[in-house]
């Protein structure tokens, strides 16, 4: 029996095995995702992202748990841009996995850095197809606020969490990051720590300037403001309700549809972009490219004609 197949049946193992395909970009990664590909589109895919130390990791687990209680599976894609290790279940896995642990219905995956930020949005992208497609309800997409990363693979997400903690210039911060741009739900996390009502306060002025800006159409979705505390799951029920609610939001007004549409151009023209220049490079060999490095080099050519040149096949 095929992988896919397997998987699509329950198999754990099978499901495990095409992710790792899928991590190791394989060509027997894109067969397994052939397969699955009409299974996708059913999961809601929720990014959740914020400056590290915010308390995602926890506040994640809490929802994880929280969604378990409603009969709701969810697949958990942690994503590090930064981290220079590879290859799945690491310390963290294991650490999150000890209040979910034997539970089917939960699904958790570390991701690390690919060496390009390009491959590893595709690889989460994939990831999440996987899961998708295996039946998860809900795919939890986490993200360490590091900036450009985030927003690459809250494209991925239908919804996207971001979170805050109280703390001196974390608005601030929030905003360089271009992070509050793509918040549907905003948390300040830590709630039990003094200084989480000024920071929810400044939040909530930063989404009055951005929703009074007049750009909006009246059935905008303005971003609420939300309190938690992850270490016991205070707000979380809450949460799960604005991100629901969002769902519904996207569905009502055809959002979801248009939404898809823009990231599979995205993920489309990424992917040629790659193949493209893949296949050319393959076509005109190491040894010409350094010929034509060195003729720029000596000022000989101009590197514009010597793309052009490129292009069209001119040894
Ligand atoms: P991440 O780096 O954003 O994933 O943050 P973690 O989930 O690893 O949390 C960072 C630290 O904050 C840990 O020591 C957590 O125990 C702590 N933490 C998380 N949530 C809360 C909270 O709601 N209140 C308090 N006081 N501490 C929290």
């Amino acid at each position: 029996m095929k992988l896919a197949t397997k998987a699509l049946n329950g198999n754990r193992y099978a499901l495990a095995r095409i992710i790792s395909l899928v991590e190791d970009d394989g060509a027997n990664a894109r067969s397994a995702l052939a397969n699955l590909y009409p299974h996708t589109g059913q999961a809601h895919i929720v990014g959740v992202t914020g400056a590290p130390g915010t308390g995602k990791s926890t506040l994640v687990n809490q929802l994880a748990k929280f969604l378990r209680t409603q009969d709701i599976t969810v697949g958990v894609v942690a994503v590090d841009p930064s981290s220079p290790f590879t290859g799945g279940a690491l310390l963290g896995d294991r650490v999150r996995m000890r209040d979910l642990a034997g539970d089917p219905g939960v699904f958790i995956r570390s991701m690390a850095s690919r060496g390009s930020l390009g491959g590893l949005a595709r690889a989460t992208s994939d990831v999440v197809k996987v899961l998708d497609a295996v039946g998860f309800a809900v795919v939890l997409i986490e993200t360490v606020g590091a900036g450009q990363a985030e927003v690459e693979i809250a494209r991925t997400a239908h919804t996207t969490i971001v979170i805050e903690a109280p703390g001196m210039g974390d608005e601030v911060q929030a905003l360089k990051a271009g992070l509050m741009e793509i918040a549907d739900v905003l948390v300040v996390n830590k709630a039990d720590r003094p200084g989480a009502a000024n920071t929810a306060r400044a939040l909530e002025m930063v989404i009055d300037r951005n929703s009074t800006r007049g750009e909006e159409s009246e059935d905008a979705w303005i971003p609420s403001i939300l309190q938690t505390i992850a270490l016991d799951g205070a707000g979380v029920p809450a949460m799960w309700e604005m991100v629901a609610a969002h769902r519904e939001y996207l569905r009502s007004t055809g959002l979801w549809t248009e939404k898809e549409r823009a990231r599979i151009e995205t993920e489309m023209l990424n992917i040629l972009q790659n193949e493209l220049l893949d296949q050319l490079l393959a076509r005109v060999g190491e040894e010409q490219m350094e010929t034509w490095i060195g003729r720029i080099a000596a000022r000989d050519v101009d590197v514009y004609t010597a793309v052009r040149a490129i292009l069209e096949g001119e040894k």
